[in-house]
């Protein structure tokens, strides 16, 4: 027969006496989470992890050197049996049971009379999952879902909303108006603006509704997302929220399918991708789209490849944003050089070769013209070169020219962290040549420096690195 279902509640522990049986690195978890709470903890094993020896210097908790017995239930409120040894923890639940107190032993849900749930805390609001023992690796997966689809900023959130709670009940006495009221403001511009740690400024709107200023109409906002280059593990939490609550999305065409499927599926898609030579649609077009869509109370995301801030225009789309009053947020992606770089093995600074690194683009002849290729061609630093494929002999040259060397390694990565990455590894001299014997077709980005030699051992991901022809069919 299945457990009886369990009844959930939330214990106020303040001040109260708690006991926790054992001393070793569960024991400690489960002590950190009552301190949290502000109980007050007393502790008994023969020995301790130097953690909770370190609480109880601080006077945060009492040890109780030796074993347990029946006494020590004296005066709890509740106790947590957190011991290695069965015996010692079956005799704490029966004696816990004799004196109607409420018992945890850790991992054992038969002897438990209360558990502990997985929780997501976003103080003070906290969700707790269970699965009353049935399943305590399916309860840590919900935890680690639920986890991802609150952003942190619901606890000042949640603090914000208890500070003004008398005042919102003062204000609208009916439950239903004030529920209204409640949901505008956790959906709406106050919670935006908690979401960019602008708390005051929040006050202050909140104030304004208060007092009866007519809302704001509705007006929507803009979020820039970076996707990530490609592999849709790379988008962060935050980016994966702000698809969640997206009604329109404006993407690139760098931007993989898999990052678009995570997106909610009701929302509105628009492809403004644009490639080197057919663009699809101008900036401008895309900025005029951004207004509409937002002016229309949309929640908009532009979702970039890789971060909207290296060589994506986002800095020009934040710009015109702002100069029409449109509120924005960003969230920065991984961008093509770390991705890339990570994913080829190949780290972009090491002690021993590169003191620096440098993000640059060539996307054609006008932007090679203006690049400080002096600069460009000093030792122990890390290119980084996004670029069309077209322009690398002129790269090449240019570095040759100002000084590096030709023996300088390369390694040009081909739609890196995507299942077809292609790296391809040679040096400055063959660059071109190693290019166009293995057909590197965009997006690819080019990394120059001694650490590009080190893809061909490090490499991890994908197929194994490809090499220019060996050097001596090189020289025949
Ligand atoms: N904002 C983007 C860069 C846009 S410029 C970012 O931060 O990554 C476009 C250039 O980025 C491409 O020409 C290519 O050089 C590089 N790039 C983007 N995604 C890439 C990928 N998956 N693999 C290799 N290069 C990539």
């Amino acid at each position: 027969m299945p457990a009886a279902r369990l009844y959930p509640i939330f214990t106020q522990l303040a001040g109260r006496a708690v006991l926790v049986v054992g001393g070793g690195s569960v024991a400690e978890r489960k002590v950190a989470g009552l301190l949290d709470a502000d109980a007050q903890v007393s502790i008994v094993a023969p020995d301790f992890t130097p953690q909770l020896s370190a609480w109880a210097e601080n006077g945060r908790i009492s040890l109780i050197f030796g074993k347990f017995n029946e006494d020590q239930l004296e005066r709890q409120w509740l106790v947590i049996a957190a011991t290695a040894d069965p015996g010692v923890n079956a005799q704490v639940a029966a004696a816990a049971e004799r004196r109607r107190l409420w018992a945890n032993v850790v991992d054992d849900a038969a002897l438990s009379s209360f558990q502990v749930p997985a929780v997501i805390d976003r103080a003070p609001l906290v969700v707790a999952v269970s699965t009353a023992g049935a399943a305590p690796v399916l309860a840590r997966l919900v935890r680690e879902a639920i986890e991802r689809l609150l952003d942190p900023s619901l606890g000042a959130l949640a603090a914000l909303a208890e500070r003004w709670r008398e005042r919102i009940r003062g204000r609208f006495v009916d439950l239903g108006q004030r529920r209204r009221f409640l949901e505008r403001l956790f959906r709406g511009r106050v919670a935006e603006l908690v979401r960019r740690g602008q708390i005051a400024v929040a006050e202050a709107s909140l104030a304004g509704e208060l007092d009866g200023a007519p809302a704001a109409p509705a007006v929507g906002s803009v979020v820039l997302v970076g996707a990530g280059p490609g592999d849709a593990g790379l988008l962060t939490l935050k980016g994966l929220r702000a698809l969640n609550e997206a009604d329109v999305i404006l993407h690139d065409s760098l931007v993989g399918p898999d990052v678009l499927a995570l997106a909610r599926r009701d929302a509105e898609r628009i492809d403004v991708g644009k490639r080197a030579g057919a663009h699809s649609r101008s900036q401008d077009e895309i900025h005029a789209l951004l207004l509409t869509q937002a002016r229309a109370g949309k929640r908009v995301v532009r979702l970039k490849g890789g971060d909207p801030f290296v060589f994506g225009r986002g800095g020009e789309e934040i710009e015109f944003l702002h100069a029409h009053g449109i509120a924005y947020e960003v969230v920065p992606g991984v961008t093509a050089a770390l991705a890339c770089a990570a994913y080829a093995g190949i780290p972009l600074t090491h002690r021993s070769s590169a003191q620096s690194v440098r993000f640059v683009t060539a996307h054609c002849k006008a932007s090679l013209d203006t690049l400080d290729w002096a600069a460009l061609a000093a030792e122990r630093q890390t290119l980084a070169v996004y670029m069309g494929v077209a322009g690398l002999e002129r790269v090449r040259d240019r570095l040759v020219a100002h000084g590096r060397a030709a023996t300088t390694p390369i390694a040009l990565i081909e739609n890196g962290s995507r299942t077809n990455q292609r790296v391809v590894i040679g040096d400055l001299a063959n660059l071109p040549q190693v290019a166009r014997e293995h057909a590197v077709v965009a997006p690819a980005l080019l990394i120059v420096g001694e650490v590009a030699a080190l893809g061909a051992q490090l490499h991890w991901f994908g197929s194994a690195p490809l090499t220019q022809a060996p050097p001596l069919a090189r020289a025949a």
